[in-house]
């Protein structure tokens, strides 16, 4: 059966390729009806952030990337926090020297901060291994008596001489590492908990995981997990791997990051993330005014393509097609341009209803919870196309709720007369007796009575629309009369009058 699982550490806001990461596990899960896992890795007390775990289980709840199981939500796998499982990790590690395949390290951070200062490229390794203080350079009686002693030390992996790794990446293909250029990994800390390679091994194992899917930055680790699952005695039940492509600038240069964002102006988060420590805002798209379907569209297609040139997917239609063939090895370029255009072509295709909730709380008047859903949605079906963000919504359409302020007269060319003047006092009268209060009846009828004047259409539509909306402005005039309505109409023609 299919499980995947998405393992972030409780560390900060979700950055979008932590999204990314999120929702393509998802994708494939519910592609071949198998389980998401959410699982938090929080076993490095010293990045733990407050916080963080129910950050991110908003995050994929806003996203409606729903786990299967999560620390919430346990299924049979749990626990579903790393640190929850400590007890357990020692025994693996144990098991791992008594075979061979790792061994006791003494030395203190000091010492090895000593050795940094020494060598700037200190690796602890199978090149200086012997001249350093653990079970493989000590004699065993010093080993026992250290550890009797209670001695702080860490469990390192003992990266094998002279071998290569390889492994068949789903998106990459075959991928090989030399072992002599790999260091020997803490496998477990001073203070007991496991680092991340031992813990996620053990996690993977105990929880049944199918596939990894994760972010590239991890498959310069691969080559230690891999080895792990053969010495752990799993090979057989070992998941496929898939190191998803890097997010980058949006220039290609390197790998985007939260910096970029300040920079360029755009958010690199999901939601806002308010630094516990130092209160620092970091903004988010949500508060921003994306989506969450627009946000999962830009992210699916930051990497992943159909085959086609279609860019809309709804999460179903992403679900259904999603392919880890279609994954590309190259990195993806973030543009926010871009983004912003799944934002407006979401709008355009989110039904009304749903959008109007977030389109009453933008409006700027004291009896805006009076204002009639309706109303709303007929305004709103008016202004849909012309916003990227639902609170673009007031910026366009804040005449339907309020009289002008002031009029745009410069715009009105060749310029205001007597003449015209006197055809809108007519007209304003003229208007009452209309009863299909409807767009087209009241184009024609207001062209008929142009064309009475002996005026022309273009000498007159520019002053009609500003009385109404007070400038060069908004959508079709008729459709904004029809909406107005005759009486707010008239009123407003009167009171633009000189
Ligand atoms: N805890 C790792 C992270 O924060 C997970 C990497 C993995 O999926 O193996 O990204």
């Amino acid at each position: 059966k299919v499980r995947v699982r998405f393992a972030p550490s409780p560390t900060g806001g979700l950055h979008l390729g932590g999204v990314r990461t999120a929702l393509f596990n998802y994708l494939f899960a519910r592609h071949h009806a198998g389980d998401f896992i959410l699982r938090i890795e929080d076993t490095d007390q010293t990045r733990f952030v407050p916080g963080a775990e129910e950050y991110i289980a908003e995050c994929l709840a806003w996203c409606g990337i729903t786990p299967d199981e999560s620390p919430r939500n346990p299924g049979n796998y749990g626990p579903y926090r790393q640190s929850e499982r400590k007890p357990t990790y020692r025994q693996y590690a144990e098991q791992l020297i008594k075979d061979g395949f790792a061994y006791y390290a003494f030395d203190t951070a000091e010492e090895l901060d000593e050795q940094r200062k020494l060598q700037p490229n200190f690796r602890y390794s199978q090149e200086n291994r012997l001249q350093l203080r653990n079970s493989l350079s000590l004699p065993a009686e010093e080993t026992a008596a250290l550890l009797a002693a209670g001695h702080a030390h860490t469990i390192r992996i003992k990266m094998p001489i002279d071998e290569t790794v390889s492994f068949e990446d789903l998106i990459r293909g075959r991928v090989s590492f030399e072992t002599n250029l790999v260091d020997d990994k803490v496998l477990l800390k001073a203070d007991g908990m496991p680092t991340y390679h031992l813990a996620v091994v053990v996690d993977d194992k105990a929880m049944e995981i199918s596939h990894i899917f994760r972010g590239e930055e991890w498959l310069p680790s691969a080559p230690v997990h891999i080895l792990l699952w053969e010495y752990l005695g799993w090979k057989n039940d070992m998941p496929a791997w898939a190191h998803l492509p890097l997010i980058l600038k949006p220039d290609g240069h390197g790998k985007l990051s939260k910096r970029d964002g300040d920079r360029l102006g755009f958010p690199v988060y999901a939601m806002n993330w308010a630094d516990p420590k130092t209160g620092d805002l970091t903004k988010g798209f949500r508060e921003l005014g994306f989506l969450p379907d627009a946000f999962v569209n830009m992210l699916a297609l930051l990497g992943w393509n159909d085959g086609t040139e279609q860019e809309l997917f709804s999460i179903d239609e992403l679900i259904a097609k999603f392919s880890v063939e279609r994954i590309s090895k190259a990195g993806a370029k973030f543009d926010f341009e871009k983004a912003k255009w799944f934002n407006h072509e979401w709008i355009k295709h989110t039904p009304n209803e749903l959008l109007l909730p977030q389109v009453r709380a933008g409006i700027n008047v004291p009896a805006a919870a009076e204002i009639p859903d309706a109303y709303l949605a007929d305004v709103l079906a008016l202004v849909k196309e012309r916003l990227t963000f639902v609170a673009d919504f007031w910026t366009q359409a804040s005449f339907f709720f309020e009289r002008p302020a002031s009029y745009d007269v410069d715009a009105v060319k060749p310029k205001w007369t007597a003449e015209k003047a006197e055809f809108f006092t007519a007209i304003a009268a003229q208007f009452k007796q209309i009863d299909t209060w409807e767009a087209p009846v009241l184009e024609s009828f207001f062209k008929e009575q142009i064309a009475l004047s002996g005026m022309k259409v273009g000498e007159l539509m520019m002053p009609f629309r500003i009385m109404l909306v007070g400038g060069k402005f908004g959508p079709d005039v008729f459709k904004i009369v029809e909406l107005l309505g005759k009486e707010e109409m008239i009123a407003r023609i009167q009171l633009a009058l000189p």
